[in-house]
């Protein structure tokens, strides 16, 4: 009899732990359930917004993973988990009886941070921060909005997706603008005091965008107490000054997808912890969460972490199974952000575990350079789309 791996979602973490799980053990059975039938990379979301690429350049679909890895891919949602009858309840009625079960859920959002906005709002005020239709409405308010207009981003508090997502979307947002509406402007509220990145956007920004782009911190006028939806607004806690806004985008606050919740696997900050050796669940010795929804120790939020992280559960889980002695595996992440379609910059590390977490190896890994020439700019903005390429293919080709 085949053991059986359940692995819940299609996303960066999910695709790539069950593709991995065939790859190290191809004799497991290996069932991956996801709700929708293409997937939108929130990677690249910002080039789309920028009018760099369309939507097609970011869509990914599950054929790879069951004609060339022999995944068997169920299109349907989980609605419930029973922990200690090893099972996964779906939305269609259906039972699917695990032995290990495995997490990618990514986040939900928190609307209840603040007062006036609710998801129900994501229509004309959209977050764009699970892509797909929420990217599309959002260009198509960026197109319309008139030359001489003012985009009002509200970035998230930590933790969230992509620590430097917000910076990445307003850079390409300004660089559309300045081709296609050059007396625009962007106001960023920001709800925290820095941002990843923070020297070498600014240094893109002032050198590519002039005073395009306003960024106000947290303790400096940022802080976000309510969002007017009807007249798209914002208002700040600093003076109550209302920052008015021809195209919004809020981004709320974040935690663990609301499965992960209702299963039981959740901290008191709305996150999963786990053992971050191998991210089984501090809850179940059964159940893996990784991605987005783990608390991670060092590794940011991101694709690319939720790609390793894929791996070293796939191995550990392929380990366990066959009855091999665990390994201590070594995590990588690199974010890549476009200042311009012409103009890359990133931050990589490496962490391993250590007193319980995963922990960024000193010496390895860094940030660009500031002050570098625009050929070595260049030559980033190519790498980022060489990582897009690259971390696609080994995700969902
Ligand atoms: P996701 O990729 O969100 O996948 C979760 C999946 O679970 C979804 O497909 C969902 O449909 C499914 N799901 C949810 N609930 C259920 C359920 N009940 N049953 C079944 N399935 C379910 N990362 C990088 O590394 N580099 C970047 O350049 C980068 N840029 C970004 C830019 C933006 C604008 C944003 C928003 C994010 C960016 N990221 C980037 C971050 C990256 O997208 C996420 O960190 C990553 O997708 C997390 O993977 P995940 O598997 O945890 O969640």
């Amino acid at each position: 009899d085949k053991a059986h791996v359940v692995v819940v979602g299609g996303g960066s973490g999910g695709a790539t732990a069950a593709k991995y799980l065939k790859k190290y053990s191809p004799e497991l059975n290996v069932t991956l359930v996801e709700p929708n039938a293409r997937y939108y990379t929130c990677y690249g979301s910002n080039w789309v917004l920028g009018g760099i690429v369309d939507m097609d350049f970011i869509e990914q679909t599950y054929g790879a993973l069951e004609s060339r890895h022999g995944v068997k891919v169920v299109q349907d949602r989980v609605t419930a988990v029973d922990a200690d009858g090893r099972n996964v309840r779906l939305a269609s009625g259906e039972t699917l009886q695990y032995d290990k079960l495995v997490m990618s859920p990514g986040i939900d959002f928190r609307y209840d941070r603040t007062e006036g906005i609710s998801e129900a709002d994501a229509e004309r005020i959209p977050h764009a921060w699970k892509a797909g239709d929420q990217t599309r409405i959002l260009r198509q308010q960026l197109e319309d909005m008139p030359n001489g207009g003012t985009f009002v981003m509200v970035a998230p508090p930590n933790p969230f997706r992509c620590p430097p997502g917000p910076y990445e979307r307003v850079s390409l947002i300004a660089n559309y603008f300045k081709q296609e509406k050059p007396r625009s402007k962007i106001i960023i509220l920001d709800q925290k005091d820095g941002f990843s990145k923070q020297g070498l956007f600014e240094e893109g920004w002032a050198q590519e965008y002039g005073d395009m782009i306003e960024w106000r911190p947290a303790s400096d006028g940022g802080l976000v107490e309510e969002v007017d939806v009807r007249n798209m607004t914002a208002v700040t806690e600093a003076g109550f000054e209302r920052v008015e806004a021809d195209v919004m985008n809020f981004i709320p606050a974040q935690r663990a997808n609301q499965i992960v919740h209702d299963a039981g696997l959740t901290n008191a900050e709305g996150w999963c912890p786990v053992r971050q050796d191998t991210f089984r669940s501090e809850r179940d010795d059964n159940i893996y969460v990784l991605g987005d929804a783990s608390v991670a120790g060092a590794m940011p939020k991101s694709g690319h972490s939720a790609n390793t992280q894929g791996k070293m559960v796939a191995a550990s889980i392929s380990h366990e199974l066959a009855g091999r002695d665990p390994v201590t595996p070594t995590a990588v992440n690199t974010c890549y952000s476009l200042v311009t379609p012409d103009y890359g910059i990133s931050v990589a590390a490496v962490y391993q575990f250590e007193d319980g977490q995963m922990a960024g190896v000193e010496g390895a890994g860094g940030v660009s350079p500031t002050g570098a020439s625009s050929r070595f700019r260049e030559q980033e903005a190519q790498y980022t789309r060489g990582w897009y390429a690259g971390i696609t293919a080994d995700i969902w080709g």
